[in-house]
């Protein structure tokens, strides 16, 4: 979508701090971090929200948490420990209308979040 911002990243318009990227699937490090480690996975293909999502896109929600698993364990987390979250239309907060896994880690979390 060309007034998208995560598909201007996917198309190399914007340039993210990039820690991960495979065929499907690109993740990089979030501008305003809530944690010292705060990663965002987004699918390479358009998908606003997480009420898109259909069956279709069963092995590609798959490898966005494949991602997160291996960015956690790249970047120390994932025996302490870490969070990842969706958020889905405006009483989640979701700001971005691209679907992206935000993976927290390293330091402690509370809960019930915010
Ligand atoms: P959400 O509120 O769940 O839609 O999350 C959107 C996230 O995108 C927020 O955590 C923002 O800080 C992050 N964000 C917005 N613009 C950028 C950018 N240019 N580069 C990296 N992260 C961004």
């Amino acid at each position: 979508m060309a007034d998208c911002l995560f598909c201007k990243m996917v198309a190399g318009e914007i340039k993210p701090d990039v820690v991960f990227e495979d065929d499907e699937v690109l993740a990089f490090r979030d501008v305003n971090p809530q944690a010292p480690l705060h990663v965002l996975v987004i699918p390479k293909i358009h998908i606003s929200t997480v009420n898109d999502l259909t069956p279709e896109h069963t092995s590609l929600v798959g490898r966005m948490y494949l991602a997160a698993q291996k960015i956690a364990a790249d970047e120390g987390v994932a025996e302490p420990g870490y969070r990842m979250v969706m958020n889905c239309n405006a009483e989640a907060g979701q700001s971005v209308y691209h679907i992206h896994l935000h993976v927290l880690g390293g330091r402690p979390m509370s809960w019930p979040p915010g």
